[in-house]
């Protein structure tokens, strides 16, 4: 059985002063083991609250409304909070952009890498150096022996990041959940670690959701893409098939605002507008105001996500651009 996690229907709601808002709508996605599958949108698009109900995270009086999020056929969902820690320790791990805030800053590396390999299990002393050791060459630091004795303080971005993967693989997780987490970075280092990611989850089969708003990342790593806006799916497809024939207005969009080697960020060409804030969204489909091809059906009629396509390409328009269109 090669799938991993299934998600389906998921929806997360917030209660606000102006009334309920549904920041994941109905979200649905597969990854199968040793796979990438990259989540990306804007920020506020819905992307890290559906990794954080993927980890049942979600803080009151936001909720969990709907869906089902099966981890080897087993829902998530249904788990009481005390078997959702133990998933949380052993089965999925999370990095994220900022591994200053979750490193803790009064403990070596080698305590709290420790900390983490003994979450898999019973383990001896010298046993227990040996796997730090080898995790630390795994993830590419040249000095394990040193930076096992180092604070988190002591070590650069780029190296704490590594500490980072080499803590959330520690305990062979099923499902990797990275939100971001190569952002703070500088271009170099960042390629980097998105390879060294990529290459660990394929040799041990854990699967891999990988939030982003930089397609130049997706295109780095990802096996199937999710483009997210205003807490849907819009569009799902391979990465090969997304780069070659997107067939949303907003991913050609985001796929027109990707940096060339010779262009600079701050030229780019962008989408004009930005995301609706949810308490507010147009009726009809999420993306009207901002869309070049609305119509008047689009401003009447929210569009859902259909199958237009081989290998499971999905979008959710009502006039989905051709190739060359
Ligand atoms: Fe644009 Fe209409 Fe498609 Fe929405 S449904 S993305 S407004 S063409
Ligand atoms: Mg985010």
């Amino acid at each position: 059985e090669s799938r991993l996690l299934e998600v389906s229907g998921l929806t997360t709601v917030f209660p606000t002063r102006s009334g309920t808002v549904t920041s994941v709508d109905g979200v649905g996605f597969a990854v199968d083991r040793g796979e990438v599958l990259a989540i990306v949108g804007e920020s506020g698009s819905g992307k890290s609250v559906t990794s954080l109900s993927i980890m049942r995270l979600i803080r009151s009086p936001g909720t969990i409304a709907g869906g089902s999020v099966k981890l080897q056929g087993a829902d998530l969902l249904r788990l009481s909070p005390k078997q959702m820690r133990d998933v949380r320790s052993r089965r999925i791990s999370m990095i994220f952009q900022d591994p200053l805030s979750a490193l803790n800053p009064v403990f070596t590396i080698g305590n709290q890498l420790g900390e983490k390999i003994r979450t898999a299990g019973k383990i001896g002393k010298r046993e227990l150096r040996e796997q730090s050791l080898d995790l630390l060459r795994q993830v590419g630091i040249r000095d394990p022996e040193l930076t096992l004795r180092r604070f988190p303080h002591q070590l650069s971005g780029g190296m704490r990041q590594r500490v980072m993967i080499a803590m959330a693989l520690s305990n062979k997780p099923q499902l990797l959940i990275a939100d971001e987490p190569t952002t703070a970075l500088d271009v170099t280092i960042q390629a980097q670690i998105l390879q060294l990611i990529r290459k660990l989850c394929r040799e041990t089969g854990t699967g891999v959701i990988f939030i982003t708003h930089d397609l130049g990342v997706v295109a780095e790593m990802a096996d199937r893409v999710a483009v997210m806006y205003a807490g849907r799916i819009v569009e799902q497809a391979t990465a090969t098939e997304l780069f070659d024939n997107a067939k949303h207005p907003y991913t050609r969009g985001l796929l027109g605002s990707m940096p060339t080697i010779d262009q600079q960020r701050e030229e780019l060409y962008s989408i004009p507008g930005t995301v609706p804030p949810l308490t507010d969204l147009p009726t009809g489909c999420a993306f009207q105001p901002r869309c070049p091809y609305a119509t008047e059906l689009c401003s009447r009629q929210r569009p859902i996500l259909e199958t237009v396509g081989s290998d499971g390409h999905e979008v959710s328009c009502f006039h989905p651009r051709e190739a060359g269109t």
